[in-house]
């Protein structure tokens, strides 16, 4: 296991438990470090309340008194806590550092990392990353907010081993020294506005990603994205731009036919197997940034002709009795579900409808036009229903949950037709989580005779 060599902080707060804060606290005690630990949520004889006492930490759970700051020289915040928690506020004014355990995971791994940032794209574009890596031979580990904690792996990664980390705005909010040796920015949409309060604040919590990038690092980022681009005049990296309009001299780009990294072809487009416009992205970026760890085309060629997709995510289920099934349950929004459309050109059933938030669902109007059938579920099943006949699908049917609409799709469709399970909806009036909901959508698809 590897040791916090140089971590100048001799009593640190751990606030927020969860994994990563447990994790943290444990890493700062086996090296020595005074910790304390806040918080709020659980209970004094909870086992790892009493395991980190037993490791000689002070816990303080069920509130957040002031006082736990008292001697403190460094806070370790859970990414999700909000800067408006009257600790952080407090550490503020007491001017105590507050960083995530990124920082701390930075400080075990050094910079051979890949960070991987965007609103919308990460955990796929992370996923084709190591993959790729790793079917090209090279040495890599993967962590972040993909659920696995940073701080666990960074511990245990050797020399040659680079560290593939998606890291979310929160986390990147809370860095001081992190420097990835090669980043990606996707996008930047207008998102985790309760969180970052203004569009500002989210930016450059993103673009914290390259802030302490040198010229010897690599900023790999989506050329695309005017957002992005206007942000580029404080990277001091290499700059390696993709495009999926347009051919770019230091990074991936593709014509009609052909993806490329610089003038090098390497795949053809009708190999890969991965839909969606949104996806070609990501492709792009994992091949710019797997070609800058060494990857090879060999690798990344035996990636795409096969990746189907994270799980939920427009994952490609398979084909029965001639039809396609996609599952989209990680589409919770309008938008996502709109990108799902956007991937297919031919006759497409929908499966959609869920928890109602109370909003509408005519934006999904433009990108129906290949929707020939709609089978709709849920508390939002009657707007969605609504939907189909004010846009002119040829057929509406309602369901009571996935399961049932599955079947009902299937005899709705004939061979060649997609069956897609894109909600526009969470899951929370049927399902635990989306991830369930999508479980239940595969398991029906293979009852299917
Ligand atoms: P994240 O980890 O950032 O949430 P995922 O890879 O899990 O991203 O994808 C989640 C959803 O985001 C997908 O189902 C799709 O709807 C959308 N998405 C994925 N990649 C992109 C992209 N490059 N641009 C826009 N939307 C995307």
């Amino acid at each position: 296991m590897k040791k916090l060599l140089d971590f100048p902080y001799s009593h640190v707060l751990v606030l927020g438990l969860a994994k990563s804060g447990t994790a943290a606290a444990k890493l700062l005690l086996d090296n020595g470090i005074q910790v304390r630990i806040n918080d709020m949520k659980t209970e004094e004889n909870d086992s790892v309340v009493v395991d980190l006492r037993k490791m000689g930490a002070e816990v303080v759970v069920g509130s957040h008194p002031l006082s736990v700051l008292d001697d403190i020289k460094l806070v370790v915040k859970n990414p999700g806590i909000s800067y408006d928690n009257p600790i952080i506020v407090e550490a503020k004014k007491r001017d105590i550092p507050i960083i995530t355990e990124i920082e701390i995971a930075y400080q075990l791994a050094g910079h051979s990392i890949i960070g991987i940032t965007g609103s919308n794209g990460k955990t796929t574009t992370t996923t084709l990353i190591t993959e790729i890596l790793q079917a090209s031979k090279r040495p890599v580990k993967v962590a972040g907010n993909i659920g696995i904690v940073a701080t666990e792996v960074a511990q245990t990664l050797t020399e040659k081993e680079t560290l593939v980390l998606e890291l979310s705005s929160f986390q990147l909010q809370g860095i001081e020294k992190f420097r990835p040796n090669i980043a990606v920015l996707l996008n930047i949409f207008e998102a985790h506005l309760d969180y970052h309060k203004t569009f500002a604040n989210y930016k450059q919590a993103k673009c914290n990603i390259f802030k302490n990038q040198t010229s010897d690092d690599y900023l790999v980022y989506n050329a695309d994205d005017d957002v992005i681009v206007s942000e580029l005049k404080n990277a001091k990296a290499v700059l390696v731009p993709f495009s999926i309009s347009k051919k770019v001299e230091q990074g991936a780009w593709m014509d009609e036919d052909f993806v490329y990294f610089k003038d090098e072809k390497v795949i053809s487009r009708e190999e890969i197997v991965l839909v969606g416009k949104h996806n070609l992205e990501n492709i792009l970026a994992a091949i710019s940034a797997a070609k800058l760890n060494g990857a090879t085309n060999e690798g990344i060629r035996s990636v795409l002709t096969s990746f189907q997709g994270v799980k939920h995510r427009l994952q490609y289920v398979g084909h029965k009795l001639g039809r396609l099934f996609y599952n989209d349950s990680k589409a919770t929004n309008l938008l996502a579900t709109q990108k799902a459309l956007s991937a297919f050109d031919k006759p497409v059933i929908l499966l959609a409808g869920g928890l109602d938030r109370g909003n509408g669902f005519d934006e999904l109007a433009p990108f129906l036009t290949y929707v020939k059938a709609m089978v709709v579920f849920g508390q939002t099943k009657e707007k969605l229903k609504q939907l189909a006949e004010n846009t002119g699908v040829n057929e509406v049917v309602l369901a009571n949950r996935v399961e049932d609409a599955v079947e009902k799709a299937y005899s709705l469709s004939n061979e060649g037709d997609i069956i897609l399970l894109s909600p526009a909806c969470a899951s929370w009036d049927q399902y635990r989580t989306f991830e369930e909901r999508g479980d239940m959508f595969i398991q029906a698809v293979h009852k299917l005779v």
